[in-house]
């Protein structure tokens, strides 16, 4: 009996594999045919400054739109695209698309602000990235300085050649340098300062522990003052609540990003916002509960 469950558990197990090996291998073609269908659009989430409340920029977040399921978010697809070397050709798919956007909305007429686009650890290992980017924004007439790169600390870690001289690149042409998700990784201060990054996007994590105690506050208060020494640009990722903005205001944050300020959205809303510009912060007289009553 002992050997027929353990042989049954053999085949469960065997089964089990290659079950999973089934759904990677046809997510892995949906994958490619969605590449090939061009069934991705990008969306534009903006960024303000943290007073003003104008929009300074907005990052570039590609979504899947899918025949059958709908959108389908980033979180869904990025890792098995990283995985299988298929970022690379998405991530291609998304500068032209960004360069395109910013030259449709030039020809609108409208004030173009800089577009910040995520790049892959693997699209700077294989080397193109920024003959890519250069090449799209000469093709479409656009200046370097409205493109922004964000790479993540685990790129800023690898220090192959290949990495160095992407990195090294992008800083030739004029693009702005932004590490994602900052706090996270392991990057050091010595390696942010040798690649000459600009901005630090500081995760959501921060920005959520960042009125949930005095360590929080503190922590982001010791981030804040380390770009300052560093001549960085700080953003916070993932502001909710008008508790988060004051507290960021006090701490003399340069930008925000995040849901209470505004999702990311399609490229026509975006154009709404830049046809007039105002502060995209909610008006002090609308109800903000909580916020320090003055
Ligand atoms: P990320 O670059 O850190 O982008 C921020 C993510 O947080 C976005 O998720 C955004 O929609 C979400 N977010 C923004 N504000 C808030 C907020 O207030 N609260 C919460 N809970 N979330 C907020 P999204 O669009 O699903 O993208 C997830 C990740 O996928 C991105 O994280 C980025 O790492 C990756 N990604 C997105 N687009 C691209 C792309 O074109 N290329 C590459 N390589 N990666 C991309
Ligand atoms: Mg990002
Ligand atoms: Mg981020
Ligand atoms: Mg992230």
């Amino acid at each position: 009996a002992a050997k027929a469950a353990g042989k049954g558990r053999y085949h469960f197990y065997q089964s089990h594999l290659s079950d999973a090996l089934l759904v990677r291998m046809s997510k892995e073609r949906a994958l490619r045919h969605a590449i090939d269908m061009d069934e991705f659009i990008v969306h534009y989430q903006p960024r303000v400054g943290v007073t003003s409340g104008t929009l300074s920029s907005m990052e570039a977040l590609v979504r899947w739109e899918h025949p059958e399921r709908g959108t389908v978010c980033p979180a869904e697809f990025i890792d098995l695209a990283e995985d299988i070397g298929l970022v690379v050709p998405l991530g291609e798919l998304v500068i032209n698309k960004v360069c395109a956007q910013l030259a449709q909305w030039r020809s609108q007429g409208l004030d173009l602000v800089p577009v910040s686009i995520n790049v892959s650890p693997q699209q700077l290992k294989n080397g193109h990235v920024s003959a890519s980017i250069a090449s799209c924004i000469a093709q479409h007439g656009l200046d370097a300085s409205l493109i922004e790169v964000e790479i993540t600390e685990t790129a800023v870690i690898d220090n192959s050649q290949t990495v160095s001289r992407e990195l090294a690149e992008l800083r030739r042409l004029g693009i702005t340098l932004m590490i994602d998700d900052f706090g996270t990784g392991h990057s050091s201060l010595a390696q942010l300062h040798r690649i000459d990054v600009d901005v630090l996007k500081v995760d959501q994590e921060f920005t959520r522990a960042l009125c949930e105690g005095v360590e929080g506050y503190t922590v982001f208060r010791a981030i804040v003052s380390m770009a300052a020494a560093l001549d960085m640009c700080v953003v916070a990722e993932g502001v909710e609540t008008p508790e988060q903005l004051h507290a960021l205001r006090a701490l003399s944050c340069d930008e925000i990003q995040g849901h209470f300020i505004s999702k990311a959205i399609a490229a026509n809303e975006i154009s709404r916002i830049m046809r007039q510009p105002r502060s995209l912060l909610p008006l002090p007289h609308e109800p903000m509960h909580g916020v320090g009553g003055a």
